[in-house]
């Protein structure tokens, strides 16, 4: 019978998942911050997505992909969100959208988005 692998490894506070301590990416001011590979290239992606440059892969959150997000609106723009997670972009959609920003009701205090919203 064979051991079970032990890996020790590091949680990626973004997607949850449990990765190599080599498999992540270091940034910040004091590069005490970190992601895994994929989320990195997520928010990398999501600042071409900001500069018109490409097209979201799916939603950050209920990872629903891009083709069926475009499916749900025929015809007409795809509304994604992008939100600054401790530093890394996450995009979101239509839907997750709406429930990040009622859950962090308290930042956008006094914003056009609250009145929009009616928090
Ligand atoms: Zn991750
Ligand atoms: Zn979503």
């Amino acid at each position: 019978m064979n051991a079970p692998a032990i890996i020790i490894g590091e949680q990626c506070r973004y997607c949850r998942k449990w990765f190599p301590k080599g498999d992540f990416v270091r940034f910040g001011p004091a590069r005490n911050m970190a992601r895994c590979l994929k989320c990195h290239e997520n928010h990398l992606l999501a600042l071409d997505v900001l500069g018109d440059k490409a097209q979201p892969m799916e939603c950050a959150f209920c990872h629903v992909p891009w083709a069926t997000l475009c499916e749900r609106h025929p015809g007409e723009q795809v509304p994604m969100a992008i939100h600054s997670v401790d530093g890394t972009y996450l995009m979101a959609c239509k839907a997750c959208d709406e429930r990040i920003v009622i859950l962090t009701a308290h930042l956008y205090k006094g914003t056009p988005l609250a009145a929009e919203r009616k928090l």
